[in-house]
């Protein structure tokens, strides 16, 4: 990664993906450049002025903060403290969709706001940074997804939450890393073979997890891939009583050292109830914040992203989302400016999958309350 001040108060940030990981295989990772426009700290006094500004123009605009546990602390304590919401990506589309505000302010990656705008249509949708982006969604191009999926006619599509409208449109499923585990065991005990799509190590680990006959998509998250489960083993062995706590976005081998596995919800969880006051936690630092926050007198340590001689890329710190900042929100509130449109008639194809997934996660919660271990029905795909 390499930073260079402009004149415009931001920093571009050039990622270069290699061709090859260390040990000379083909990367996970189909994309191999892209960029960032990371806003600077504000001063403590700016600071103060963004947020009473970003507090009055939500009452104004009849607006809720919908924030992702990896943007910057202050829009996730903002959005807290406002009365919107700081949650993963399944709980900020149901939120989004159920909440009463007719404009949804969106901080995260571009695909959470377009997720947003297909549930809500008649809502209007606005972002800090149109161009925060994720390395699963522009490696999944949806021409090639195309194409990869009328290869595999006989396969269900089901695709990870981090892709386009164009990419779900393509899908029978969407999932996200906190339910994708339930609906592929479903799916496969209804006899379906599965086309996965992007997150390759994510599918990989619910291939090991299910034994579902799945083909995958060749992509990666640039954060969770970086994980490295040598110097891991390093750090568990200086921490000896920590628990690890990893996305199953990681690679394999970084996963097969944890204590617990799953979505940043389940991180969280798992943070508040496993028997231990030290954990290292493989996801991205945007984390540290509600974890620390959450569970005081606790310690939280970041997984190792490289080896003593290398250089990280990621640094456990997603680009994209901290291209989210306190300027850019009050002004896409001010002005209107930053709305997400999704075509309408796509909008409505991508719904399809989107749609079965929160049913399927409805009816769980339903289930689970009611105290019955059935799996829910999966309904038509
Ligand atoms: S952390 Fe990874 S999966 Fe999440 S938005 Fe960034 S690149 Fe995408």
């Amino acid at each position: 990664m390499q930073a260079s001040a402009t004149p415009a108060s931001t920093i571009n940030v050039d990622y270069e993906q290699p061709e090859t990981d260390r040990a000379g295989e083909p990367h996970a990772c189909s994309t191999h450049h892209a960029w960032a426009r990371v806003p600077v700290e504000p001063a403590p006094t700016e600071r103060a002025a963004l947020k009473d500004k970003i507090r009055r123009l939500l009452k104004e605009k009849n607006a809720v903060m919908v924030s992702h546990y990896y943007v910057h602390p202050d829009l996730q304590d903002l959005a807290e403290e406002t009365g919107g919401i700081v949650s993963d990506s399944l709980e900020m589309a149901r939120f989004g969709r159920d909440h009463a505000a007719q404009t949804l302010v969106v901080s995260g990656v571009r695909f959470m706001g377009e997720t947003a705008k297909i549930l809500s249509p008649e809502k209007r949708v606005l972002m800090p940074d149109l161009d925060a982006t994720c390395s699963l969604d522009l490696g999944c191009p949806v021409q090639e997804f195309s194409a990869f999926c009328d290869a595999h006619p006989d396969r269900t599509v089901v695709v990870y939450a981090n892709t386009s409208a164009a990419v779900k449109a393509r899908a029978d499923w969407l999932v996200t890393s906190s339910c994708a585990l339930d609906i592929v065991r479903a799916l496969k005990d209804q006899g379906q073979k599965i086309l996965w799509a992007p997150d390759r190590h994510l599918g990989g680990y619910i291939q090991r997890e299910t034994g579902a006959d799945m083909v995958f998509w060749n992509g990666a998250c640039i954060v969770h891939d970086e994980f490295k489960a040598f110097e891991l083993e390093a750090l568990k062995k200086e921490h000896p009583k920590a628990k690890v706590l990893v996305h199953p976005e990681s690679p394999a081998d970084v996963v097969a050292l944890a204590d617990a596995v799953g979505s940043t919800s389940a991180i969280l969880n798992a943070a508040r109830t496993l028997d231990a006051t030290e954990f290292i936690v493989a996801t991205d630092n945007g984390m540290m914040h509600k974890l620390r926050t959450l569970n005081p007198g606790k310690v939280f340590i970041e997984a190792p992203t490289a080896g003593n001689s290398a250089t990280c890329k990621s640094c456990a710190h997603c680009p994209w989302m901290a291209m989210n900042g306190l300027a850019g929100l009050a002004q896409v509130l001010e002005t209107g400016a930053n709305e997400i449109h999704v075509d309408p008639a796509l909008g409505l194809l991508a719904r399809r999958p989107i749609d079965r997934m929160l049913a399927f996660t409805a009816a769980q919660k339903q289930q689970a309350l009611a105290g019955s271990h059935l799996r829910p029905h999966l309904g038509a795909a």
